[in-house]
């Protein structure tokens, strides 16, 4: 039984003192170290464990009760389907105990934006997950580490973050996982949402001004307790003077969908056409994207898609394009329930 507080969610009644949250340690620069301060952007990722993280981050204990599990040690640049599953399957179980009110995953940048998306359309519940990264490590000047932890276990605590699906903290930023994406290699100010962020962390305190639109979590038609396998999707990444080498490679692969990073809205080289439509004779779902990073490609636009059976990303950037692609062929489909999961979510 609960209280429905209003923007806050439901509290329960017999409300323990501190929020219980649970930190799990993947690896990435956030347990990085560098030879010395100076180093920002050359250091030695993932080799401090959860706990040392959390040992050099004392004033965290006055925001929740935490406990802290290793599940991985590597860099998100390594993590595949099978990081994913076992991933999303620890959070579902953690989220379904009394005493975790949210959950915190560190996690290297590179990928950190496809983790997030992937538990925010297979995670069914409403606590806060929050994924958590740094772009220099603890060990240099001026590392975004420690505020960066500090923030995450703030919003994975807060009822505020209740019902908002998973989210991605960093550079005093709450982005929605569906919206965020890396966009740079070294500075602090990387991630960024095309809508902008769902609201900040100042001073300790999370503020919302905007609610994810698209459905996630609970109101998802995934589950990550009744996923087991991911089917293989590649990417081909289009440029000036494209030929079909690479497409051509991919069909030869094993993948069952490709994604085309395609220049502008969506366009597709004549020197191209003839392979994806080749693609699609031989089962492979073909997905147009755009490798601008921003605006939507539109169906039958810049390409006939119903003529040749193909797919648009809308705005979905190509590698979480992936992401949802994967979980589109994991149940029944067809063309239109793969055309209305990139429209849907
Ligand atoms: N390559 C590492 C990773 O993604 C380091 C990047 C980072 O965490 O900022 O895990």
């Amino acid at each position: 039984m609960g209280i429905l507080v209003p923007g806050a969610g439901v509290i329960g009644l017999t409300a323990r003192p501190k929020a219980g949250v649970v930190l799990i340690g993947t690896g990435g620069t956030i347990a990085g170290r560098g030879a010395s301060p100076v180093n920002t952007s050359a250091y030695d990722c993932s080799v401090l464990s959860i706990d040392d993280i959390l040992a050099d981050l004392p004033a965290a204990a006055s925001i929740a009760d935490i406990s802290a599990e290793q599940l991985f040690q590597s860099g998100s640049e390594n993590f595949g389907s099978a990081q994913l599953l076992q991933l999303g399957k620890r959070i579902s179980s953690l989220l379904k105990r009394d005493d975790v009110d949210g959950v915190v995953v560190t996690h290297g940048t590179d990928t950190i934006d496809e983790t997030a998306y992937f538990l925010h359309l297979t995670l069914k519940s409403a606590k806060p997950v929050v994924v958590v990264g740094a772009m220099r490590p603890p060990s240099a000047l001026s590392s975004d580490g420690p505020l960066n932890l500090y923030n995450a276990i703030v919003v994975a605590a807060s009822p505020l973050a209740h019902g908002k699906g998973t989210l991605v903290v960093a550079n005093d930023e709450i982005h929605t996982a569906r919206d965020v994406v890396k966009t740079s290699t070294f500075k602090q100010e990387a991630f960024r949402s095309p809508y902008g962020p769902l609201g900040y962390i100042v001073e300790g305190k999370p503020v919302f001004y905007r609610l994810p639109a698209r459905p996630h979590t609970v109101e998802s038609e995934w589950s990550i307790d009744e996923i087991d396998v991911l089917p293989e999707i590649g990417i081909v990444y289009a440029h000036g003077g494209m030929n079909d080498s690479m497409v051509r490679a991919m069909l030869d692969s094993g993948v069952k969908a490709l994604i085309y990073a395609a220049t502008g809205n969506g366009n597709v080289a004549t020197s191209v056409v003839a392979s994806l439509v080749d693609a699609r004779a031989r089962g492979i779902h073909v997905v147009r994207g755009s490798r601008t990073g921003g605006g939507m490609v539109i169906r039958n636009a810049a390409q006939p898609d119903d003529h040749y059976d193909w797919l648009v990303t809308d705005d979905q950037v190509p590698h979480k394009a992936r992401i949802l692609m994967m979980l589109a062929l994991t149940g029944e489909h067809n063309a239109r329930t793969l055309q209305n999961a990139f429209l849907t979510y």
